[in-house]
């Protein structure tokens, strides 16, 4: 696969649900890829990613930041508060806004900062003990602290467990999000992001389909 494949696959899968083409938002999943992967990717003139660590995405893109104009970065994995800052500073987005804590401390220092990332709140659609997210059940009450600590809240994420049918968490997400009045769909990998286009995703997140497999895991 290559970065041109899965454009055009979500074109494909734009058009054939009936979304508007160019409605779905690539993020290519760039952790633990070696560089010169990835600037293969913004030398082709694709300028969104994402990355699920801090201290990875403040190793690599500032300076990819210098090198290519434009570049939106999406933090796609679980923010500790004490990376908090670091993150608001580097990112564009944050998918996995997951608790009252995290959420308070962001509230904290986009008032000092005067902005804030887009936020996408993580819902644990599988209620899964290891992952990360709200509970499904939790999910509007968390939404709700959130505008009212007035965070800019752009929608909702989700994993699906690795064993099961994503269409039904997908489906699931995008329930939650019509309730709360949001838009903003974060869902779909490498190996499912067309079934989370014909459910509404916004933005799905690509990893190993563009890049190829990862060198080491990431988890
Ligand atoms: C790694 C990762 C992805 C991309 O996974 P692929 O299967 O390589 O496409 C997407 N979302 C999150 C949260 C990830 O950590």
């Amino acid at each position: 696969m290559s970065l041109q494949d899965i454009t055009a696959r979500i074109a494909k899968a734009e058009k054939s649900s009936g979304r508007v083409q160019g409605s779905v938002r690539l993020i290519a999943v760039s952790k633990v890829q070696p560089n010169d992967r990835v600037a293969a990717v913004l030398d082709q003139g694709h300028r969104c990613f994402g990355e699920n660590r801090v201290q990875e995405a403040a190793s690599k893109w500032p300076d990819f930041k210098q090198r290519y104009s434009g570049v939106d970065l999406h933090l796609i994995g679980p923010l500790q508060t004490n990376k908090a800052r670091q993150a608001m500073d580097l990112c564009d987005a944050i998918h996995s806004v997951d608790r009252p804590k995290l959420a308070n401390t962001l509230a904290r220092l986009a008032q000092e900062k005067g902005s804030c990332p887009d936020l996408f709140i993580q819902v644990n659609t599988g209620e899964e003990d290891q992952k990360a997210g709200v509970l499904p059940a939790e999910a509007d009450g968390f939404v709700a602290e959130c505008r009212g600590l007035d965070l800019p809240v752009r929608g909702l994420m989700c994993i699906p467990p690795v064993s099961e049918e994503p269409a039904l968490h997908f489906a699931l997400l995008a329930k939650i999000a019509a309730r709360n009045g949001l838009d903003g769909l974060s869902m779909g990998m490498s190996s499912d992001f067309e079934t989370a286009i014909a459910l509404g995703a916004t933005h799905v997140r690509v990893g190993s389909a563009i890049f190829g497999a990862r060198v080491k895991p990431a988890e």
